[in-house]
């Protein structure tokens, strides 16, 4: 790439690092023309495609900032917050897909963010699915009893599992 001091059409890299969490790479470059150094990071390219139509870059921030309202009132720190856009985007990295549309990103947002509280997913997904009457809460409400007592019945069978394994 060009320098940016100079416009010097090459660079030389002087330092590679990784960024602590693997999804992309600091180098650090000096300009063979005028000695400056820079810094450059490369990342995987990931852009979202808005319903207007117009794209821009993948941001945790902005999922951050999109799931922050529906946690109004409940117990999710910051930190919660941080670690949910995180796992989103990892979701969405290892599609391998460069370019997702909202509507997908807003998919892949509900996963994760029925771990992290169910009240706040009832709110996000009762927005982002268009949830017009209270049957839609019903239907939504009854899918995730169903999923919390499978999870329960997993979890007394591991149990008993190890129960048994322990008197063996
Ligand atoms: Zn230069």
């Amino acid at each position: 790439m060009h320098c940016p001091f100079c416009r010097h059409s090459d660079s030389r890299v002087v330092d590679s690092r990784t960024s602590d969490d693997g999804a992309s790479i600091r180098r650090r470059r000096q300009c063979p023309q005028c000695n400056r150094r820079f810094t450059t990071v490369e990342t995987a390219s990931l852009s979202v495609v808005k319903r207007s139509g117009a794209t821009e870059p993948f941001s945790r921030e902005k999922i951050i900032n999109g799931v922050r309202k529906a946690c109004q009132g409940r117990p999710v720190s910051e930190d919660d917050l941080a670690l949910l856009a995180q796992r989103v985007e990892e979701s969405i990295r290892s599609t391998g897909s460069a370019e997702l549309d909202a509507y997908e990103i807003g998919l892949t947002i509900l996963g994760p963010l029925r771990d992290l509280d169910e009240v706040a997913y009832l709110r996000f997904a009762s927005v982002y699915q268009a949830f017009s009457s209270l049957e839609d809460f019903e239907a939504a409400i009854t899918v995730l009893r169903a999923e919390r007592d499978s999870a329960e019945d997993h979890t007394d069978q591991e149990l008993t599992e190890s129960a048994e394994s322990a008197q063996s």
